[in-house]
Formats: structure tokens, sequence, C-alpha cells
């Protein structure tokens, strides 16, 4: 039996969606490990220190919960944690990308499962890639980021 799920993602930046799922995963899996991607985008506001930060302070009021940075393949960190794979599901889109990921890391590593939870209905609609846009235009995210978040673009923003 798994008792350890990962969940991994850029989080650029963690967003209520992603809180929402980790909380819920929290209530099912002994442990949850998030791990983030780093990537390569430059100039600006989230470095992967940033991200890897501000995720643990948006997920600090959970215990069981592990934030890490990815080094590697997802399946390589799910092996050694003897873990299954964990991803949101948010609609069609995500459901087509997802389904051919899930059967890439399979064929990489067949005894890993990856498992889905789907988005919680008020959450659904946000993506990061949206946020980031409004942040970068000037707008304000705080619907759909958590405060440490907000409070990071905040500082950001003076100076
Ligand atoms: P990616 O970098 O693969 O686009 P993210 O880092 O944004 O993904 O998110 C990691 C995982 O969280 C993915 O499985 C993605 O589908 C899921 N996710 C992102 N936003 C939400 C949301 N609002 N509700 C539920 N799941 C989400």
């Amino acid at each position: 039996m798994k008792t350890t799920a990962v969940y991994p993602g850029t989080f650029d930046p963690i967003t209520n969606g992603h809180v929402d799922i980790i909380t819920r995963a929290s209530q099912l899996f002994s442990k949850v490990i998030i791990a983030i991607a780093p990537t390569s985008r430059k100039n600006t506001f989230f470095t992967i220190e940033n991200r890897v930060d501000l995720a643990k302070a948006a997920l600090k009021s959970i215990a069981n919960i592990e934030v890490v940075l990815l080094k590697g393949l997802v399946v390589d960190i799910a092996k050694a944690e003897d873990a299954v794979i964990l991803r949101g599901l948010r609609n069609g889109s995500d459901f087509d990308y997802e389904f051919q990921l899930a059967e890439m890391n399979r064929q990489l590593s067949p005894k890993t499962e990856t498992i889905f939870l789907s988005a919680t209905a008020e959450y659904a609609p946000i993506s990061a890639t949206i946020v980031r846009e409004i942040i970068e235009l000037g707008g304000d995210v705080s619907a759909f980021v958590p405060k440490a978040v907000l409070e990071f673009i905040q500082q950001k923003r003076k100076s």
C-alpha cells in the first residue's frame, strides 16, 4: 500500500487551486511531497528559490507535507519515496495532457501509478500562467493566490 504522494509541478507561483489539491491530498495520504521543478524563466517575479519559499509559507499549516526542489525525473523521486504521482485535473485540456504524461511515466516506470484529484469548481479556472500575466500587468490576484504570494508581490512592487 502506498502512503506517500508526490505532487510535481512548476508552482510558478503556487495558487489557491494547488493549495486545494494539496489540502485534500493531505487527508488521503500520510505524506504529500510537493516537488517543484526548476524552469528557465529568468527576470520574472518567481525564481525557483521564491517558488519553494512561497510554497512552504503557503502550506505551513499542513503538517504532513514536504516541499522539495525536483531534481531529475518525477518517476525517480516517486520510486525513491515509494509514492504515487498526484496530479490535478481542471478540464478536458488538462485531461488530454495528463493522460499522455501518465502513460509516458508508466512506460518509464511501470510500477509507478499516477492518480488524479478533480479541481473544486471554485478553483478550477485558476491557472498559474494567467495569474502571472495579471501580475505582470499590475492587476489584483488576491482571489487566486495564497496570502504569502500576495505579500511577496506587494513587497516586490514597492522595491
Ligand atoms: P504544469 O507546470 O504542469 O502546468 P502546474 O505546476 O501549474 O502544472 O500544476 C501542477 C499540477 O496542478 C498539474 O497537475 C495541474 O493540472 C494542477 N493544477 C494547476 N492548477 C490547478 C487548479 N486550479 N486546480 C486543480 N489542479 C490544478
